[in-house]
């Protein structure tokens, strides 16, 4: 397996040095080319700029990998601060008393009616939930036909059609109907008009303050695209959402949408309808669709390989040096304690050095967390190199001094000392087994 990420990165690391860090340049040359792809996205200026700054104070400065250019680098950041301000997907909320409301918003043709059943029936066939649908929407005669048909399309219950009531009446009589009944939610399918006006809002106001909403959704077209920031600010100022459904994911809108609604309105984006089918509805991927905002995923696959490869050759090294009989230092444990960091456990550093599968239990012993773990990397780097390399030349007075230079405390000193110490016997073991052959196994 190696062999094969080896040959396919090959071509780079017969250039492999270091580049050091990210200079302003570096990174004002890498952000030129964000900024484009960002407008072209539909990003709104505003949030193109305000994030653009963002990522600029944050990537001056950092380590380049070895293997990427500075740009690959540059366009990394960015992805990994657009999964960020993208924000983790949520689910709906439906704590509240029995029938839940929830609210769907937005304006005509965004996908309203068709969101609202596959909620529904995500709701019924997912979470087991007795759902009732209910359209608001008195304006266009065959609205609340349309759920009815969806309705029986998903065999999801919907509240009976009575000509001649306004659309509180109707949200009234929903909630009613879904408590006399028995119902766990019921959701309220609000008009929508081909723009944003007062008298949209005002109806959704009231009918918001008779109902109670659990979840205020705003159903919003992702082909919009800067229109949608529009609609987004709109019915955040005036009704108050909670959270927002983009449709139409499956076109080829680039998502930016999405971006500038998050920022602007600061509430998370829940779910993504993704065709005109009652079924495509998925939960939202903050790192899909920043791939899709930046249209950069090669690069950024690119730098994740190259980031992987690094840990293993660090890993790799270690091994080497074992098998060669070489003694485990200080060195080697900050080397270590730093990959552990960066693979957040000690399994998976285990998954890469050969033959340690055997001593697995005794590692775990060793009960190495993440806090202690940067205490202990402070430790070391507060050591000389000499130190490093006799570890057994650090008596009382150097490990007092060690203590302040890395502020910690003597007995934290000691403590990583003693455990030094059983690592080294352990890595002692794995020599052992390597010189029966095993730490070749692996390493092929
Ligand atoms: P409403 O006026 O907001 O209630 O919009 P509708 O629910 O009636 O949807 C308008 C049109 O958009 C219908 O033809 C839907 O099938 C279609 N539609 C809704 N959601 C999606 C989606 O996620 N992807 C695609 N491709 N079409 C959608």
């Amino acid at each position: 397996m190696f062999d094969g990420l080896t040959g396919r990165l090959g071509d780079i690391f017969d250039k492999l040095r270091r580049r050091g860090a990210l200079s302003e340049e570096d990174v004002n040359a890498a952000l030129r080319e964000v900024r484009v792809a960002l407008l072209e996205a539909d990003v709104a200026l505003p949030v193109v700029k305000q994030f653009v700054n963002q990522v600029k104070e944050r990537a001056i400065g950092q380590e380049v990998l070895r293997s990427i250019t500075p740009g690959q680098q540059v366009i990394k950041i960015v992805h990994d601060n657009l999964v960020e301000m993208l924000g983790q997907g949520e689910e709906i909320n439906l704590n509240a008393a029995a029938p839940v409301p929830i609210l769907m918003v937005g304006l005509q043709g965004s996908g309203k009616t068709t969101s609202t059943a596959k909620i529904a029936l995500r709701l019924k066939n997912r979470d087991r939930k007795k759902v009732l649908m209910a359209s608001l929407d008195v304006r266009r005669p065959a609205a609340q036909e349309q759920l009815k048909v969806l309705g029986e399309q998903t065999g999801v219950a919907t509240l009976p059609i009575v000509p001649g009531q306004d659309p509180v009446a109707i949200a009234r009589r929903a909630i009613e109907t879904g408590r006399r009944e028995g119902y766990d939610v019921v959701m309220l399918d609000t008009a929508g008009r081909l723009s944003i006006d007062e008298e949209l809002m005002a109806e959704v106001a009231a009918v918001r303050d008779a109902t109670k909403p659990a979840e205020t959704l705003l159903v919003a077209d992702a082909m919009t695209g800067q229109d949608a920031v529009t609609v987004a600010t709109n019915f955040n100022d005036k009704v108050g959402i909670t959270g927002i459904l983009l449709t139409r994911v499956d076109g080829d809108a680039r998502g930016g949408a999405a971006l500038s609604m998050r920022q602007i309105t600061g509430k998370p984006i829940k779910l993504l309808g993704m065709g005109e089918k009652i079924d495509a509805l998925e939960a939202f991927h903050p790192d899909r669709i920043a791939g899709r905002i930046l249209g950069m995923g090669d690069v950024v696959s690119l730098v994740e390989k190259a980031a992987e490869t690094i840990d293993k050759e660090e890993a790799e090294k270690l091994a080497r040096k074992m098998e060669k009989g070489q003694g485990f230092d200080l060195d080697d444990m900050a080397s270590q304690l730093k990959q552990l960091r960066k693979m957040g456990g000690m399994s998976g550093l285990m998954g890469m050095l050969p033959g340690i599968g055997k001593i697995k239990n005794q590692l775990k012993d060793a009960n190495i967390d993440d806090g202690v773990i940067k205490r202990q990397e402070a430790i070391i780097s507060s050591m000389t190199k000499k130190e490093r390399k006799h570890p057994e030349l650090i008596k009382a007075s150097r490990r007092k001094r060690i203590a302040a230079g890395s502020g910690t405390s003597v007995q934290e000193v000691n403590k990583l000392l003693k455990q030094y110490d059983t690592m080294r016997g352990m890595m002692k073991q794995v020599q052992k087994l390597g010189q029966k052959g095993l730490m070749r196994h692996g390493l092929q």
